[in-house]
């Protein structure tokens, strides 16, 4: 690697990175020149590829024309044709678009929306928001709430309102029994039953991300789940929240992850995917019947200054539109049949990977010291930092974590970016065997 001067910059950890130089399509090179394939989509946020030229094309348009507008003061073309497209792809009703810049200020503003809605229409007293353990949705004071990863949480807890958590399906060591082995209860029951706990009268909403992420390593919930979740919402008039910040716009094979269960959410939180990593952009979907309420009391009251902004939805219209016109939902279930194909055949061959799991191009495996028992490697082994590394070396980058809020675990997921053909896949398995 090249010498480099000592760096100001510090991130999560101590490790020095390689300087990124260029990315395109589903390739990136550092500064040395050394080439890696993506398989991480840069955690899953380019899923249309690098350097796209339309998107590129359709920002510098953008820039000729403005690049900021306060959204106190002016819409734009870019951010009314965005919200238009955006509608368009998510279930009628659900026609109310609030632009962000990431995934937390989306889940941020989801829950205050819904606070805002619930003291708009007389229910002041609900203000709780249930997720699940394992499980990740952003990082500011109010999405850390509710995430159900206590290493995240533990430091800043005497900082936030304690939110009720139930734990989220582990199908994989389970296999596909909807119910948990030890209390024989179904995963989305124990839903009703935190809020028969909490009192039903006090709880505002429950949020689930569809297929889990980073959190899980690709959990697809067990059968019967989502619509279960649904009916239990409203039969106690709670939300429901689909965190669809890493599934939605395609990386599942549909639009959004909720699809796959026909299950309408209430308000659907969506980033990564959107802007697809050209600039940062997030939005939270609402049904106008929680929105009206809300505006006819005096207005949100929630912003950020650079939400929306034009190169922003410029960005996004054009992402939008390259999803359509290369029909990348259905080469994320084609390829990620594919991919899936081959991480078995890997695993049928290691024994040190107890299963292979996810949905579309949202895929993971499990790294586990015995295949029968699926028994977790033990942790001093640090398997995902040593195989992420190797993978890296090799010109691989995947995206790995272990999980130790409820299931423990080394999971390794492998997410490129949607526009992967067959040839990279091959290449992809290459590396990892
Ligand atoms: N929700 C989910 C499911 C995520 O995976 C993430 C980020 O990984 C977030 C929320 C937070 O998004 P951001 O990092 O853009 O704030």
């Amino acid at each position: 690697m090249t010498d480099r001067p000592p760096s100001h910059l510090f991130y999560q950890g101590r490790t020095r990175k390689p300087v990124l130089d260029q990315a395109r399509g589903v390739y990136m090179w550092d500064v040395d020149g050394k080439r890696y394939l993506d398989g991480s989509s840069g955690a899953m946020v380019c899923n249309i590829g690098h350097s796209n030229p339309h998107v590129l094309a359709a920002m510098r348009e953008q820039m000729e024309r403005a690049t900021f507008g306060y959204r106190l003061h002016f819409e734009t073309e870019a951010s009314e044709k965005l919200a238009a497209m955006t509608a368009a792809r998510t279930p009628e009703g659900l026609n109310r678009v609030f632009f962000v810049s990431g995934g937390s200020e989306a889940v941020e503003s989801a829950m205050k929306l819904a606070r805002q809605w619930a003291v708009a229409t007389g229910q002041g007293q609900r203000w709780k928001v249930i997720s699940r353990t394992p499980s990740y949705h952003g990082c500011t004071l109010g999405a850390l709430a509710i995430t159900g990863y206590a290493p995240l949480t533990a430091p800043f807890d005497p900082m936030m309102r304690p939110m009720p958590k139930i734990p989220a399906p582990r199908a994989y060591l389970d296999g596909l029994d909807p119910a948990d082995p030890l209390t024989g209860l179904h995963y989305a029951d124990m839903l009703e039953d935190c809020l028969l706990q909490e009192g039903p009268e006090t709880v505002l909403a429950f949020i689930v991300e569809p297929v889990g992420g980073a959190s899980t390593g690709a959990l697809v919930p067990p059968a019967g789940y989502m619509e279960r979740v649904r009916e239990i919402c409203d039969e106690h008039g709670i939300l429901m929240i689909a965190d669809e910040v890493m599934t939605g716009v395609g990386r599942t094979g549909r639009f959004l992850a909720t699809e796959h269960w026909g299950v309408t959410p209430d308000l659907i939180v969506m980033s990564k995917g959107y802007a697809a990593g050209y600039v940062p952009l997030g939005a939270m979907v609402a049904h106008e019947r929680l929105v009206d309420p809300v505006l006819d009391e005096g207005g949100f009251q929630h912003g950020f200054t650079y939400a929306g902004n034009p190169l922003a939805c410029a960005a996004g219209v054009a992402v939008l539109e390259e999803v359509d016109r290369q029909g990348l939902c259905a080469n994320a279930r084609a390829m990620g049949a594919v991919l899936k194909a081959r991480l078995d055949g890997l695993m049928a061959r290691y024994p040190i990977i107890g299963d292979v799991r996810g949905k579309g191009l949202l895929l993971a495996f499990e790294f586990v010291s015995d295949p029968q028992t699926l028994t977790p490697l033990p942790r001093e082994l640090k398997a995902h930092d040593r195989f992420v590394q190797i993978a890296y070396d090799n010109g691989l980058i995947v995206y790995s974590r272990r999980t130790r809020g409820g299931v423990e675990g080394d999971h390794v997921l492998v997410c490129p970016p949607l526009i992967v053909t067959e040839a990279h896949i091959d290449e992809i398995t290459e590396l990892l065997d």
